[in-house]
């Protein structure tokens, strides 16, 4: 379900409309663009037509978006997930909240908004493992490893009001549920809003100053001019190491992976010819690979789960191999729209979808720890068949109609 919100322009005050996965914010009034970041996850309102003199009481609803790998008997399972839960028990309130927050634009709440915000108790895993629990796939079998990558999540306030003894739903104006003449609204659960804070960053280069570059579901923005990549952390752009792998010839595009360097206990793992054998892959490690630090590879990109798996497999097999870096140039560059952040839970999932004695590996998962030398985003430099694009030393294939696909999960 695709929730979308609108948010001021700060230089004109023009309101512009975002999907919830956005966060590059550009105004095609005034042509200003800023960036929305929040450590926690975004808080939205649900638009009220409230008669002005009521006093409003908002209630948290948890929202889930995102893919879930599991791996479970002998294999890795994934599945779309897209769920919005009532955060709090309260006896009489829809569960969910069905179709509303598709047919309605949503706002981002400013702290300042008077009203009584309850507090979610509900929290993100035990929805996550009712989620799990739901699916189709909940067998008898032991699950070992549960992933949630790149999902999107968010708190959705509904805003209601009191009328003698009925409690209105105050985006539709209807009573939603009666309530005793006596009943209190539990004010426990009631809490000022500290948790959430939104930062508004100009999308300039905190080197040079020079404008940076981003699609609107973007979560590393590029400088051109000084070649640097920022992510965001804490509400501020931050650094992140990049190499543009330079091209062969006849290559259009470039797509952003991650490449993350990291050695594992558990199944112990340093080099590529460690993980080549930990995996039982049927290849002897060359000689070099006994030297090689492992990294695992992941794109810097969302795309339907099938094709995600598939792609760590490919990319992670060919350790795609470089010299230096290029210069961005007027490259082409596809978005990064997975943090690293997302990126670095994809190990242990790698590790047990490329591993072919699953019996022997998928017990040992839950012991298995990774140790993050390094991350590196790097944008290797893919030929356009028309159908696919193929990155031509490491024969990684990828459909373009899942890309653009990917964009909209
Ligand atoms: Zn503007
Ligand atoms: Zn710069």
């Amino acid at each position: 379900m695709d929730l979308r919100f609108e948010h001021q322009c700060s230089q004109c005050g023009a309101l512009i409309r975002l999907f919830e996965t956005e966060r590059l914010l550009q105004c095609r009034f005034c042509g200003v663009k800023s960036y929305l970041s929040s450590e926690a996850p975004f808080h939205f309102v649900l638009p009220h037509q409230a008669p002005p003199d009521r006093e409003l009481l908002y209630v948290p609803y948890l929202r889930f978006r995102g893919n879930v790998f599991s791996c479970q008997g002998n294999r890795t399972d994934f599945r779309f997930t897209d769920i919005t839960q009532l955060g709090i028990p309260f006896e009489g309130l829809p569960a969910s909240l069905g179709f509303r927050t598709q047919a309605l634009t949503l706002k981002l709440l400013d702290p300042a908004t008077p009203g009584t915000f309850l507090r979610p108790t509900l929290k993100l895993t035990d929805l996550l493992n009712k989620v799990s629990q739901l699916g189709a796939q909940s067998s008898q079998l032991p699950v070992y490893h549960r992933a949630h990558i790149g999902e999107t999540t968010s708190l959705v306030f509904l805003p209601l009001y009191r009328q003698e003894d009925q409690l209105f739903d105050a985006v539709i104006n209807e009573p939603a549920l009666s309530l005793r003449r006596d009943q209190e609204i539990n004010p426990d659960l009631a809490t000022p809003l500290d948790g959430w804070r939104l930062n508004v960053l100009a999308t300039v280069c905190p080197v040079c100053g020079w404008q940076l570059e981003g699609d609107k579901d973007s979560v590393a923005m590029v400088c051109r001019n000084c070649e640097r990549v920022w992510e965001t952390s804490s509400g501020r752009f931050a650094l992140t190491d990049h190499v543009v792998v330079p091209d062969i010839g006849g290559e259009k595009t470039h797509l952003p992976f991650w490449k993350i360097t990291a050695t594992a206990t558990g199944v112990p793992i340093k080099t590529f010819a460690d993980f080549i054998r930990a995996t039982h892959q049927p290849r002897v490690p060359l000689p070099e690979w006994e030297e090689l630090p492992m990294s695992f590879w992941c794109p810097a990109f969302k795309i339907r789960p099938k094709i995600f798996l598939q792609l760590l497999r490919t990319a992670t097999l060919a350790q795609p191999s470089y010299r230096q870096s290029e210069r961005f140039r007027q490259k082409p560059l596809f978005p990064v729209t997975l943090p690293s952040s997302e990126a670095v839970q994809t190990l242990k999932v790698t590790l047990a979808d490329l591993s072919l004695k699953k019996k022997d590996i998928f017990p040992l998962l839950p012991k298995v720890r990774f140790n993050v030398v390094k991350t590196t985003l790097v944008y290797l430099a893919f030929r356009d068949t028309g159908h696919e694009l193929i990155q031509p030393c490491s024969q990684i294939v990828i459909n373009k109609n899942s890309l653009d696909f990917g964009r909209k999960l």
